[in-house]
């Protein structure tokens, strides 16, 4: 798979013309595994020479996912401008390759072309070409251009030339795909294949072939939609006396009904998982099982250990099914496993949206109650909102079991007085449950917590009052306390 004594050199090349989507995603981490594992350079190719579809923000967010994801890239233009030399470094923050930065190095390939004729200028209009279509159709022939323009001596007079072609040779393609085995294509289907708009607009499977030649891509990782490119790139190669990199198509990634994976927006968008509260761990998880077979049946894998475990080798060639189950599973899982910090961190952008802000003591300690029950970091918003700002709640709520209103303010006042004694800097859970033990032993845990859990939470469900007090402190316990208290006193 790797021939000794070559550096693997691998590259994602996204075209900037929408949300990068999971099958991008995954097409990232399968190839900066590759890279890492090999000890090699993973390159970011921004394909963008499609101007009209092309656009900043879509670029901007293909940088952001892979940042999200992890996945840094090794080198860029702007370290060769700054000292002529690759540099390679982890951080990934510099800018991507861009194929718009580049015209003229394609500009000159296409020259080269034209001039060994090997690449002609096309003058037949669109409306030729469809003419010609439906004609070969209705002969029952598949469908391509006849090569009208191939062989004119003189451009036609008063016609401007509409494409540039390439003289697709008819002969049989072969390659040995690493997941697929070999493949074999028929040239002579193609007919010849439009390379570029004009010098200045190549179209991607020409401008991929030189990037890929001059970036020395060892190895060409992508998804299987371009499996009948390959061959086109191949033809490319041996037009222009380039190496052929090894290729490897990755399966198609299907929706939960096995059917091809729609373009629908929210399922496919990488960046609404990241919106829907899922972590990144979660999602190079999820993406990395998207065909791809552990050897035991593992089911938990972080980058770090990925880099020793994954295997090209063990991609499927079937379409792998998207178990969107999975990925709450994987998130409670991490959400469970993970350091606190770590949580913390993935928070902040939903706290500081949420307009929260609490000392990071306090949402440490937040976040040891609802981790347990979160499935996304959504859900600790929702889950924990009481604890930043009180709802407001019926006073029946603090009567555990249909107690009577004056017992329930009774034991309220006697909380409130065993939680004013407790000192500030011993306002820990244990030290609290210890101050309540015997006043619950006495009046029943019910009787005592379920009040107590009501007016601090103001809900119907919650956690331990005991974690949820802690986690307030003793000036906010104190009074919410007192609010409870005085619900109690109205509503005599
Ligand atoms: N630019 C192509 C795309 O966005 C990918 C090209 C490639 O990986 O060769 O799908």
């Amino acid at each position: 798979m790797v021939i000794p004594g070559t550096k693997v050199r691998v590259r994602l090349a996204p075209s900037p013309t929408g949300q990068i989507h999971l099958g991008t995603a995954r097409t990232a981490l399968f190839n900066w595994l590759f890279a890492r594992q090999n000890n090699g350079v993973f390159i970011l190719r921004i394909e963008d020479t499609d101007r009209e579809r092309s656009e900043k923000k879509y670029e901007e967010e293909i940088i952001e996912g892979l940042k999200w994801l992890g996945l840094n890239w090794d080198e860029g233009p702007d370290f060769e401008r700054r000292n002529g030399k690759w540099l390679i470094t982890s951080k990934g923050d510099f800018g991507p390759y861009r194929q718009s930065e580049r015209g003229s190095i394609y500009k000159k390939y296409l020259e080269e072309l034209l001039r060994e004729k090997k690449a002609y200028y096309c003058y037949c209009t669109k409306e030729e070409l469809e003419a010609e279509r439906q004609e070969m159709i209705s002969q029952g022939l598949p469908p391509k251009y006849s090569g009208h323009c191939r062989n004119l001596n003189q451009p036609p007079k008063d016609l401007k030339p509409q494409v540039i072609r390439f003289l697709t040779p008819e002969v049989k393609v072969e390659f040995n795909d690493l997941i697929r085995g070999k493949t074999v294509f028929d040239a002579n289907l193609f007919g010849d294949l439009i390379i570029a708009k004009d010098l200045e607009e190549p179209l991607y499977n020409f401008a991929a072939t030189v990037d890929d030649e001059l970036m020395k891509i060892t190895h060409v990782i992508r998804g299987e939609d371009h499996l009948s490119n390959t061959p086109k790139q191949i033809l490319f190669q041996k037009v222009l006396g380039f190496k052929e990199p090894a290729y490897a198509h990755l399966p198609l990634i299907l929706s939960p009904d096995r059917s091809k994976m729609s373009k629908r927006y929210a399922e496919t968008s990488l960046l609404e998982y990241r919106r829907g509260g899922y972590l990144p761990e979660t999602m190079v998880n999820f993406l990395v099982l998207l065909g791809w077979h552990p050897k035991d049946n593992q089911e938990i894998f972080s980058l770090t250990n990925l880099i020793k475990e994954f295997d090209l080798k063990r991609v499927q060639k079937a379409g792998a099914v998207m178990n969107t189950r999975k990925l709450e599973w994987l998130n409670s899982h991490y959400f469970k496993e993970m350091q606190t910090e770590t949580i913390l961190e993935r928070l902040k952008p939903f706290l500081t949206a949420g307009k929260i802000s609490a000392p990071e003591e306090t949402l440490k300690k937040i976040i040891e109650i609802e981790r347990g029950r979160m499935k996304t970091l959504k859900d600790f918003m929702s889950g924990a909102s009481f604890f930043f700002k009180l709802p407001d709640y019926d006073v029946s709520l603090l009567s555990w079991k249909q107690e009577p209103m004056p017992k329930v303010k009774t034991t309220l006042e006697k909380v409130l007085a065993l939680i004013q004694e407790i000192r500030q800097e011993e306002f820990t859970h244990a030290l609290i449950l210890k101050s309540l033990s015997e006043l619950a032993e006495k009046e029943g845990r019910g009787e005592v917590f379920w009040p107590l859990r009501a007016a601090l939470s103001g809900l119907k469900a919650s956690p331990d009052p005991v974690a949820i007090g802690e986690a307030l402190g003793k000036e906010e316990t104190i009074r919410r306390l007192k609010i409870a208290l005085s619900k109690l006193n109205e509503s005599r």
